[in-house]
C-alpha cells in the first residue's frame, strides 16, 4: 500500500496540529475545518477504510472512540454535543486511504449530512 498523508504525519515527517497522543491513537487537527473543533482521530497502524476493519484490529475503533470522547470533554463540548463520523471510499467521500474518525463541534450540525 502506498503510504497517504496520514503516515507522513504518524512518522511526523510533516507538521500537524496534534491536540491528541496515546500508545494507539494521534489526534490532529483537520487542515480545512468543517467546523469551529474538527480534529482527526487516526489509528498508528495503516487500516485503509472501513471495509478493513476485522477482529485483529477492531480495537483501534474502539481506542479512537475513547480519544474523541475525552477530547470532547477537554474541549468542553461534551454536554452541548458534536458529530463523529467516518468516511469510506467514493460514496462516502474518503479521500484519504488511512482510516479516520472525523470530530465536529463547535456549531449546530444538520441531518441529513449531505
Ligand atoms: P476524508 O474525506 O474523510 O478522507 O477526510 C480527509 C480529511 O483529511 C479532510 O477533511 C482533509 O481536510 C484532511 N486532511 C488532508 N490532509 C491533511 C493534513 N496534512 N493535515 C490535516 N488534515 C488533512
Amino acid at each position: 500500500m502506498e503510504p497517504t498523508i496520514f503516515d507522513l504525519i504518524l512518522q511526523k515527517e510533516i507538521p500537524a496540529d496534534i491536540v491528541y497522543e496515546d500508545a494507539h491513537v494521534l489526534g490532529f487537527k483537520d487542515v480545512n475545518p468543517q467546523a469551529p473543533i474538527h480534529v482527526l482521530f487516526i489509528p498508528k497502524v495503516r487500516i485503509a477504510t472501513h471495509n478493513d476493519l476485522d477482529a485483529d484490529n477492531i480495537d483501534y475503533l474502539s481506542r479512537m472512540h475513547l480519544a474523541a470522547k475525552e477530547y470532547a470533554a477537554e474541549v468542553g463540548v461534551a454536554d452541548e454535543g458534536y458529530r463523529v463520523v467516518m468516511n469510506c471510499n467514493g460514496h462516502g467521500g474518503q479521500t484519504v486511504y488511512h482510516i479516520h474518525l472525523h470530530f465536529l463541534a463547535g456549531r449546530q450540525m444538520l441531518w441529513p449530512p449531505g
